[in-house]
């Protein structure tokens, strides 16, 4: 089945007591018994729910994976990965990681006693350097946020396995119409949904897609332990969101792809940070392992001054200044004081995260429209 079909249909059939093609919100926290040992594979619903499940299978088939397994968020999902390790195991990850990543693994798991090695990936090669026996993880996202940074999950897999490391990838800026980490042999996808396959801005939840039996235990046993499963409202709502996932990466790589260009060729721009150039470091792998590149982009002033990228982003009127990404409505963030706020400054300006970068997640409006909304605010800028 082809990627637009199987957003449609997979893991979603009639309901079989009434036959609404819509899958039903089962709201209800347990389920009726005929007798004590037995079930209608239905007890309790942090363990399972249908509409839950329709959404696992349907994010699972996205990523060609076997099993699928959604969290209250993508925090949760992240959360659920990092508990397969114990104290004193060791986790090589990049060092532009999304912000709330970031903070997990130092503020959260070090406490722990694991520890995070934070390298550019960019170069595979600099894994071997902090490989070892206790390396247990490896954690990689691409492209990263918000410089745009493309890692090479082939090339990571193969350190990775030759040290009998799980691979885990937050593919929550590809999107799986974008990027398919399974295949290209990695063990874990992670997705924030509440980005492009929510689509709405209007759910929070995680995802994780696994192909391995055993992987999938574990981590059900922790989502069913640890408890941050997402209800059945929130699970309708990603299944009807992902229902036109296809068409709406469609829109965000056109519109991406011609914001990044405009902004290329505008004087008061510096740096543009999107995959799609050929002049971007990493172009010929996002090339490689991605379908098309995206409507995620960051980009710098020329002025590089913080007043000058306030005012932008104040001047701005369809953009929408807020944090998050992936949704139908264009927004525009800063990530020095938002989403990356939680960044100590050195850490930051040493990965070239300056003060005035400033992230685009465009949206699916018409490009027209975008472009003379960026036109009058830069000119103000
Ligand atoms: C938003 C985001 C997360 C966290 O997901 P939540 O749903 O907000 O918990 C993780 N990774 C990336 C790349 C994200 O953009």
């Amino acid at each position: 089945m082809q990627f637009g079909t199987k957003a449609i249909h997979a893991g979603v059939e009639p309901d079989p007591s009434t036959g609404a093609i819509m899958t039903p919100i089962f709201q209800t926290s347990t389920y009726v018994q005929e007798s004590p040992a037995k079930h209608k594979g239905y007890a309790y619903a942090r363990g399972a729910n249908p509409t839950r499940n329709s959404l696992q299978k349907s994010i699972a088939a996205l990523e060609n994976g076997k099993f699928g397994l959604c969290f209250s968020s993508g925090m949760g999902a992240t959360d659920a990965v990092i508990k397969l390790l114990s104290p004193g195991d060791e986790v090589i990850t990049s060092n532009d990681l999304y912000g709330g990543s970031y903070r997990m693994f130092t503020k959260v798991y070090e406490r722990f006693g694991i520890k995070f090695h934070f390298i550019d990936l960019t170069d595979a090669k600099n894994a071997e350097t902090y490989v070892n026996s206790k390396t247990k993880m490896f954690w990689l996202e691409t492209p990263s946020n918000p410089l745009m940074r493309i890692i090479d999950i082939e090339a990571c897999v193969k350190i990775a396995k030759k040290n009998n490391c799980l691979v885990a990838v937050d593919n929550t800026f590809a999107s799986p119409y974008l990027q398919n980490p399974l295949a290209l042999g990695a063990d874990i996808v992670m997705h924030s949904v509440t980005k492009y396959l929510g689509g709405h801005s209007d759910v929070i939840m995680g995802a994780l897609v696994v192909n391995d039996d055993k992987l999938y235990q574990d981590l059900a046993f922790i989502a069913n332990s640890c408890g941050a499963v997402p209800g059945p409202q929130d699970s309708f709502l990603v299944l009807r969101g992902i229902k036109t996932l296809h068409l709406r990466m469609e829109r965000h790589c056109q519109n991406g792809k011609k914001i990044a260009e405009y902004l290329k060729n505008h004087p008061k721009v510096g740096k543009v940070y999107w995959p799609g150039f050929t002049d971007h470091a990493n172009h010929a792998i996002a090339k490689k392992q991605m379908r098309d590149f995206g409507g995620m982009l960051s980009f710098t002033l020329k002025s590089d001054s913080v007043e000058a990228a306030t005012k932008l982003m104040e001047s701005v009127e369809l953009f929408s200044l807020a944090e998050s990404l992936g949704g139908v409505e264009s927004l525009i963030n800063h990530p020095a004081s938002m989403t990356h706020a939680s960044i100590p400054r050195d850490e930051r300006m040493k990965n070239g995260l300056t003060d005035s970068l400033i992230r685009l997640s465009v949206g699916v409006e018409d490009a027209e429209d975008l472009l003379a909304d960026l036109e009058q605010a830069l000119s103000k800028a």
